[in-house]
């Protein structure tokens, strides 16, 4: 109950509307903690009989915009999406697809040419997770 009223204030900040779709659409990322837009449109059919694939995509995009979530792009795979936090690196199992969220490394050693300015960089792990070993 009370993770609903903040995301109907996060909504609000950004302008937004704060629609049972989007409300259920924060949910089921919270819940899965990252989610591709395959789960979320089958867990929001369940409450959203008539939702449509484009109005899943439309409000997550719309999400995005406004920074309230994120994407993570997996490597031939389906994006996945998740609540916006502190600022995380992932690993990605290749083997299940499951994603994790890792801390960030501390130093990045990313020998750059001559007059480039780093403003930050995001670091993919991919490998194998605890659960396929
Ligand atoms: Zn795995
Ligand atoms: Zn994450």
């Amino acid at each position: 109950m009370e993770k609903s009223v903040h995301y109907a204030d996060l909504l609000k900040q950004k302008g937004l509307k704060s629609t049972p779709q989007r409300m259920a659409m924060l949910r089921i990322m919270e819940t899965k903690g990252h989610a591709d837009i395959d789960e979320i449109y089958q867990e929001i059919k369940k409450d959203f009989v008539s939702i449509s694939l484009a109005t899943v995509y439309k409000n997550i995009n719309t999400l995005l915009d406004e920074g309230i979530i994120q994407e993570i792009k997996v490597p031939q795979k389906k994006s996945k999406f998740e609540i916006a936090k502190y600022k995380h690196s992932h690993f990605v199992c290749e083997r299940c697809g499951e994603v994790y969220d890792v801390q960030r490394p501390k130093k990045l050693n990313i020998e750059l040419p001559e007059g480039f300015e780093p403003r930050e960089a995001s670091v993919m792990v991919v490998g194998v997770c605890k659960r396929c070993h």
